[in-house]
């Protein structure tokens, strides 16, 4: 018989699951618990539950769990988690340590469709969009090592491209009798979807990265395709609606690409662009990997580009590249290439 994985429910979706089986609701509370606060492997664990109700459970439902395969650990603490998932693919989850507040960076699908030109992860394609339980055990299983304060959604994959599995893992991460985040801790980063951008809003509080990375339609589109569907003006108006938990602001990332986005006009119109919105840049030089032809930002450039923002009054950090010396910085995940002697789809194309 198929079972249930309860990892890929909402407390909701707990309650009405356990409702066809003519159970009352607080039992949902209780599994909950068992699984998010206390990291359940199995139900003879759950010792506040009957032995009979464990046994009827263990019929009809499963506790899914992700052992790391791999785990890096870079010169500056960063530790890059290897997911094998059940069906062989792979995904990468990246701790980020900080003295009080661990930032754990999780995937949301196993490649990407974006298909953003500065992107490693984007020239493996689509090859699935996680389940919410994988969503959520990438977090339970880096947290049996480390605590883990902040939550982004900005390892490999669009996370709003995979919405409902997302929506129901972010409500599993803020829920009070689940990981029970603060839902100001947990970040959603997207290359730009506006309706779903639009849908997201409406259906859970939490905070929004939006990758811009150019400042005119003609460059975004070429280095984003997104912005074909999106221009920037769409999605600039869909920003200055989308509801943020209190005095929150979005933050604007903008990966430099040396001699293409990094120019002081570039600046200047990035000042135009954001002059309304209450936001904060994240300036991200880009990290080179084998999968594109751009270069990082001069120092110079980086320099001029930071100092103008600031100048106009606007919160900027330029975000230093954290584990690039074990591959676990901004864009270059690759989880599916990992797999011993297999070779890169990019080799197999040719
Ligand atoms: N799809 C989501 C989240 C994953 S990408 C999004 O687009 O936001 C996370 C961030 O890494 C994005 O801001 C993206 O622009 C950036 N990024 C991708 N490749 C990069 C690279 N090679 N160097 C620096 N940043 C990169």
């Amino acid at each position: 018989m198929h079972k249930t994985d309860l990892k890929n429910l909402t407390l909701e979706g707990l309650i009405q699951f356990l409702a066809g089986q003519g159970k009352e609701r607080y039992r949902a509370t209780q599994l909950f618990k068992w699984l998010y606060q206390h990291d359940a492997a199995s139900f003879d664990e759950m010792t506040n539950l009957s032995k009979a109700l464990r046994e009827e459970l263990a019929a009809t439902a499963c506790i899914s769990r992700l052992e790391p395969a791999a785990v890096e650990v870079g010169l500056d603490g960063t530790r890059k988690y290897l997911f094998r998932l059940e069906d062989g693919n792979a995904v990468e989850s990246v701790l980020i340590p900080d003295e009080e507040r661990n930032t754990l960076c999780i995937s949301t699908q196993a490649g990407c469709a974006m298909q953003c030109a500065f992107c490693l992860t984007g020239t493996f394609r689509l090859t699935r969009n996680l389940t919410t339980a994988e969503i959520v055990n990438q977090i339970l299983a880096v947290k049996r090592d480390v605590e883990v304060r902040n939550i982004v959604l900005m390892g490999m994959g669009e996370p709003l491209h995979n919405l409902d599995k997302v929506i129901a893992a972010l409500q599993i991460m803020i829920n009070d009798n689940g990981l029970k985040l603060s839902s100001r801790r947990v970040t959603v980063s997207t290359c730009g979807l506006v309706p779903e951008l639009e849908r997201l809003g409406r259906e859970v509080t939490v905070n929004l990265a939006v990758s811009l990375n150019a400042t005119t339609d003609e460059l975004r589109d070429r280095i984003m395709p997104v912005n074909r569907r999106y221009p920037i003006a769409t999605l600039l108006a869909a920003l200055k609606k989308f509801p943020l938990p209190g005095r929150r602001k979005i933050t604007i990332e903008y990966v430099l690409l040396g001699g293409v986005n990094d120019t002081p006009e570039d600046a200047k119109r990035l000042v135009r662009l954001l002059s309304d919105i209450p936001c904060k840049i994240n300036l991200i030089p880009f990290n080179p990997h084998e999968g594109a032809d751009f270069r990082p930002p001069t120092r110079a450039a980086l320099d001029a580009f930071h100092k103008y923002l600031l100048d106009r009054h606007f919160t900027v950090i330029t975000r230093d590249s954290r584990g690039s010396d074990i591959s676990a910085a901004c864009g270059q995940l690759k989880g599916a290439l990992e797999r011993a002697g297999e070779t890169s789809p990019k080799e197999e194309l040719r």
